[in-house]
């Protein structure tokens, strides 16, 4: 019988996401892929530094020693390198002892198009185009612009944040308010409160978080969810009846009004935080690990 990865949140995440591969790539982009392969291999035995998503990666893998063998979580890792220069990235793997165990390196070539074949619920990358083409395929996935050297967060659950519009909800509603401004945005709002949003890129990455927390009592979940919107009254309402009418559940919903979102993340002390708008994830880059979402009519 084949292994299969059904009954498990399944996340992808590319070398440079994991470990700060920054060096290296500078070697590569300077002097090409020869002296790249050369720089790797004299280095294969120096562990690399914890890159953007290493926490995050440790704090998920280390759910499963709570969840048992009922489903788990699976990090897999795709990668541009080829199994040669990706050795250095085992190593490091087995260094900081993450168990990750699956992986496709790809000679230069684009990781994103086995993203489907293992079943991945979250890509996380640092190359802007594989992670289009990815949500593109219909997989939530984020480019990672924070610059935080990896640090470690304050707590150990793992909290996620999430903007709402062409994130978590289709961009349906923000193209009104690009078209014709904030007024008629609220009143299309307030007139279609009862008319559930479609689902966004994220919807199915935040519905698998929630089967994994009702592995727990809420005072014990691992996990925590947050929605940090930029809405405010009277466009609350759509928003709150629509994740009543998807049964899924999200522990915090902030509605901000257009308030700068980076010092809510830091007070709810978020592992990591996914927008689709620029602005949004440079003001956050600086202290939270930010995947932006390059989705909806804000990236087009
Ligand atoms: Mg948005």
């Amino acid at each position: 019988m084949p292994v299969e990865l059904t009954d498990k949140l399944v996340i992808a995440i590319s070398s440079r996401a994991l470990f700060n591969l920054d060096a290296s790539h500078q070697v590569y982009e300077s002097q090409g892929l020869e002296a790249y392969s050369d720089y790797q291999i004299a280095r294969e035995e120096e562990p690399l530094e914890p890159g953007e998503a290493f926490p995050m990666v440790q704090k998920l893998l280390r759910l499963n020693d709570r969840l048992g063998d009922s489903g788990g979580v699976e990090v897999v890792l795709l990668s541009r390198n080829s199994a040669d220069t990706g050795l250095r990235v085992f190593n490091s793997i087995q260094h900081y002892g993450l168990d990750i165990s699956r992986a496709a390196f790809c000679g230069g070539e684009s990781p994103w198009r086995y993203i489907q074949a293992f079943g991945c619920h979250l890509f996380l990358s640092s190359e802007a185009d594989d992670v289009r083409n990815a949500l593109d395929s219909g997989v939530a996935a984020a480019t990672l612009v924070s610059n935080r050297g990896g640090a470690q967060s304050a707590t150990d659950q793992l909290r996620f944040a999430f903007d709402g519009d062409a994130v978590l909800f289709s961009d349906e509603a923000e193209r009104v308010f690009k078209r014709e401004g904030l007024e008629a945005f609220s009143a299309s709002e307030r007139a279609a409160a009862r008319e559930p949003l479609g689902g966004g890129p994220f919807k199915p990455f935040l519905s698998a978080l929630h089967q994994l927390q009702q592995a727990f009592p809420p005072s014990e979940a691992p996990i925590r969810t947050a929605l940090v919107t930029a809405r405010s009254a009277p466009a609350h309402e759509r928003v709150i009846r629509t994740l009543r009418a998807w049964n899924i559940r999200i522990d915090e919903s902030i509605f901000l009004g257009g308030l700068d979102k980076t010092d809510f993340l830091r007070a709810y002390q978020a592992d990591v935080f996914f927008d689709d708008q620029r602005s949004h994830c440079e003001s956050a880059a600086g202290h939270i690990a930010t995947g932006h979402v390059p989705h909806g009519v804000a990236n087009s």
